[in-house]
């Protein structure tokens, strides 16, 4: 018989899977000797057998009466026990942290009996009505399913008739009240008394926990974070412990370091005389940890000696929740903290000076999303600005957009292409939608601890909570200014998630400090003072010591390459030369389409040539001493003349109008009819072009020789490679190449420069290039992957069609997990780059391979391309850290 459920002495950190994050770290800390309130925990097995079949399994029911039966020996008390109950609470914990999604019921065990028999036992009747209410209203809310709402408005009512503020000003008589109306509402709702019997209570319990797996914002936050639907839950039935007993308890959380900068010291929220959620939930404010010091120095000191073993033992930043029961310290909950970006960079450094971790783990500790957002635009400093509150640095960030007051109104106008901020008071697990749905979040309650600021830091969202000067009314959407003036639904704001601060209106944005330091406008001193700059720089360094693929750009100009250069890149993979016939230089292209003669070409080709070569100089200028990939001419003629619709126009307007359409028009629309095809992407373009139109691609190597002939003889280093687009078979490249090594001939005699050596190689783009990829790599000296065209006809499907239309029905239904055109498919593209990369390098041991294309900055791909031994990744200049970050990844 398998063992559904487990006592701490048999978990440990690594049963994940098995007890949950939370139960398995209960075990680690038990085993460590740490304080933990005696527990066993029901295994994600036992809860995937109740989500398939719907009910749990024959004998767990057994298994649970006897774990129950030692917490009692463990306790000396007896569940349901009418002088001396043991209370529990059923928590749920699933292997990924999912925050508040899920649920958990506090002091299973109290009825009618038994709340007497806790009064008497610990002498303060509040206390034992307190737990009482709150196990009635969990237990509504959860087990039952009950509107949480209708147990709340009875405590703000008692609240308000008896004047008071806080739950801690109620006495022992208002929470009999109260007891009495909860269950009334339990009775009135569900037509059944709340079942006294605790026994009854804890299975009940287990199962809400199970089910709630399966609630809408627990699927809703797997979706975002990826997390697989089919894990389940594990249960952990805990000894109840009590925050609640009077001042001289209190329960917290907190962090071993600061989750939102990195910085070192330990960071929390602590509640004098409260249980449970009190704390996240925002609804009273807590006091910093720090102040605990002042209150119990011997808890104080314990947690921070707790706290600090801790961290040496995972070797990271963890979080924890406890409860000081009586100057008594329990622990009850601890795990590897969630961070921001920035602090996931700053605590990595530290741990290397701390001599916790090395290198190599430090660069395990980071990713390349986290630095592409820390690349984030920021707030302009200069800018003018109306601030109108200072709130807590919860989650970093620039967010600016129209304010709203609503989760569902969040979502619904964003929806609608409106940026939006959320507004509340304090967010609680209801919120998640709108929360995924706006650009930042605004709170008026709570600390860095809360909800809002933890839900938004693991989303990686701009959040400012605890804006305390800000009077937030969600029923009126409207906040009152610290002035007095009013701000209302539909309003811009704009939060500074790295400050704090809150602006009225718009606020422009300016590249952040990472980028200045990327763009190299830091001095070293301004580097070394600041902790997140000087963390990036020293990850970037260690990533660029282990990495074994180089990092180029895709870059059209001079500026691009230069920045990439500064960005890091060692080359440019990609320059697109279409887009140097654009613009003023488009009639020159259409002249050349247009020539019936071939003088008439040739003059146009040779007006071209100059500007090709202008450009070039330029770009192997700001990239001296690195290669350069030149693509020849990629899209379809026809992109270079009107629109066939707009021309068609003309000129039947013309003819039935004026006198007669011009000759030029006609011409231009018999070239634009011939041109015209039903599928240009698959149509006459690249190489196909290069064969069609004949002195272009010539004409295009011309240019690039010239530029490096003029390049070398100014004692520059140019490294040209030229590449041929669209190669589906090696004849193609074969008559191409020929050519181009015509050209690099004429022009080396020409100028006396000997450019023979320029490579030529062609882009793997079609999956025929790639299933014979031996045969292209007889005349190929390199291959770049284009694996955006690669996707598109390897799926059949156009990247400018399909987007919009079936993606994300597609992506709903797991056929995608994610977009190809955004992480490379492995199984199918990445099957067609592995065999190519075979082949050719069996076809010319020293074949060169990169990819160009989006992919290239992706990090899942990354990692793929450097598994395939690949020997370079290139990508939009400003992915080039990112492509760095990972290459170093994927190497360690
Ligand atoms: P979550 O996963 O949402 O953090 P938890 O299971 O950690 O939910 O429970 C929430 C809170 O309830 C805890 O932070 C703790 O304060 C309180 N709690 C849970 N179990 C106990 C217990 N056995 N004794 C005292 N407080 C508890
Ligand atoms: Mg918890
Ligand atoms: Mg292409």
């Amino acid at each position: 018989m398998s063992a559904y459920v487990y006592d701490l002495s048999q978990g440990n950190k690594d049963l994940k899977d098995l007890l949950g994050g939370k139960g398995a770290n209960l075990a680690e800390m038990h085993n460590m000797g740490i304080p933990v309130p005696p527990t066993f925990t029901i295994t994600t097995e036992a809860c995937r057998e109740y989500l398939t079949t719907g009910s749990e399994p024959a004998s767990l029911a057994a298994e649970i009466d006897e774990h129950v039966t030692s917490l009692e020996q463990a306790a000396g008390k007896k569940l349901g026990d009418a002088q001396d109950p043991l209370l529990l609470s059923v928590r749920s914990g699933a292997k990924f942290s999912m925050p508040g999604m899920m649920e958990t019921v506090l002091n299973i065990g109290l009825n009618d009996a038994s709340v007497e028999g806790l009064a008497a036992q610990s002498d303060n009747p509040r206390f034992a009505y307190d737990s009482y209410r709150r196990l009635l209203q969990m237990f509504g809310k959860t087990v039952l399913d009950l509107d949480g709402d209708l147990f709340e408005d009875v405590l703000d009512e008692a609240k308000l008739s008896r004047g008071v503020a806080s739950d801690t000003d109620l006495d022992v008589n208002d929470f009999k009240a109260i007891v009495a109306r909860f269950k009334g509402i339990i009775a009135e709702q569900t037509g059944r008394d709340f079942p006294q019997d605790p026994r009854e209570q804890l299975l009940a319990a287990v199962r809400a926990v199970f089910n709630s797996w399966n609630s809408e914002r627990a699927i809703l936050y797997r979706k975002r974070e990826n997390i697989p639907a089919e894990l389940g839950t594990a249960v952990n039935v805990c000894t109840m412990v009590f925050g609640n007993l009077g001042s001289k308890s209190g329960t917290g959380v907190a962090f071993t370091r600061d989750p939102a900068s990195g910085a070192q010291g330990v960071y929390g929220d602590y509640l004098e005389n409260a249980q449970g959620e009190d704390v996240v939930a925002g609804i009273r404010n807590t006091i910093p940890l720090l102040d605990l010091e002042t209150i119990d120095k011997a808890a104080y000191d314990e947690l921070m000696s707790i706290m600090s073993t801790l961290e040496t033992h995972y070797k990271d930043l963890c979080d924890i929740e406890f409860t000081v029961q009586e100057g008594k310290l329990w622990m009850l909950q601890t795990r590897v903290g969630k961070r921001t970006a920035a602090a996931a960079f700053v605590i990595a450094c530290q741990l290397i000076d701390e001599g916790i971790i090395d290198e190599a783990e430090a660069l395990r500790r980071v990713d390349g999303d986290m630095l592409a957002q820390l690349m984030f635009p920021r707030f302009d400093p200069t800018a003018p600005k109306t601030k109108i509150a200072k709130g807590m640095n919860a989650s970093p960030g620039a967010a600016t957009g129209r304010m709203v007051f609503d989760s569902h109104e969040a979502v619904d106008l964003s929806v609608n292409g409106h940026k939006v901020i959320l507004v509340r008071r304090e967010t609680n697990p209801d919120d998640l939608g709108g929360m995924i749905a706006a650009q930042g979040i605004l709170t008026s309650r709570g600390g860095k601890t809360s909800h809002a600021a933890v839900v938004a830091r693991g989303m990686g969202k701009t959040c400012v909570c605890g804006a305390e000067e800000l009077d937030i009314d969600v029923k009126n959407r409207t906040m009152k200014l610290p002035d007095g003036r009013m701000m209302r639904a539909g309003d811009i704001v704009s939060i500074d998630g790295t400050t704090g601060e809150v602006f009225e209106g718009e606020v422009p944005v300016v590249a952040p400090p990472v980028v200045q330091y990327f763009e190299g406008t830091l001095s070293e001193e301004e580097v070394a003072a600041d902790d997140l700059v000087r963390s990036v720089a020293r990850i970037m360094a260690a990533a660029d010591k282990f990495r074994r693929l180089g990092v180029r750009a895709n870059a059209d100009n001079a500026e691009d390459s230069a920045r990439a250069r500064r960005f890091g890149a060692s080359g440019v993979g990609l320059c697109r030369t279409e887009h140097m016939f654009l613009g003023t230089r488009r009639s020159l292209v259409e002249r050349l389409i247009l020539a019936d003669t071939p003088d008439g070409r040739t003059a146009a080709l040779e007006a071209l040539l100059p500007l090709q070569r202008g450009d070039f100089i330029e770009i192997f200028e700001a990239m001296d001493g690195l290669p350069v990939t030149v693509r020849l001419l990629d899209p379809p003629l026809h992109e270079f003349l009107p629109d066939i619709t707009e021309i068609t126009a003309r000129v039947a307007v013309a003819e039935k109008v004026g006198g007669g359409a011009s000759e030029e028009d006609k011409t231009l629309l018999a070239a634009v009819e011939r041109l015209h095809e039903q599928n240009p992407m698959l149509g006459l373009r690249g190489v196909r072009l290069g064969l069609s139109i004949k002195g272009l691609f010539t004409m295009q190597a011309r240019a690039i020789c010239e530029a490096a002939a003029e390049r070398i003889k100014a004692g520059g280093d140019p490294r040209p490679e030229i590449m041929v687009p669209l190669v589906g078979d090696y004849h193609e490249l074969q008559i191409m190449k020929d050519a181009i090594r015509r050209v690099e001939r004429e022009v080396s005699e020409e100028t006396g420069v000997d450019l023979t050596q320029i490579p030529v190689g062609t882009m793997i783009e079609l999956p025929r290039a790639a299933l014979t990829a031996g045969e292209i790599a007889e005349s190929a000296e390199f291959f770049s992957f284009g694996t955006n065209d690669l996707t598109q006809t390897t799926w059949g499907f156009s990247r400018d069609d399909v987007e919009a239309e079936f993606f994300s029905n597609y992506l709903e239904r797991g056929i995608f997990k994610v977009s190809p055109f955004e992480s490379l498919d492995v199984d199918g593209v990445g099957r067609l780059v592995k065999i190519a990369a075979e082949e050719g390098r069996k076809a010319r041991p020293e074949l060169h391979l990169g990819v160009c294309g989006e992919h290239g900055g992706d990090p899942a791909s990354v990692h793929f391309f450097d598994k395939v031994g690949l020997d370079y990744v290139s990508c939009s200049p400003f992915r080039v850290p990112v492509a760095r970050l990972e290459a170093g990844r994927a190497a360690v």
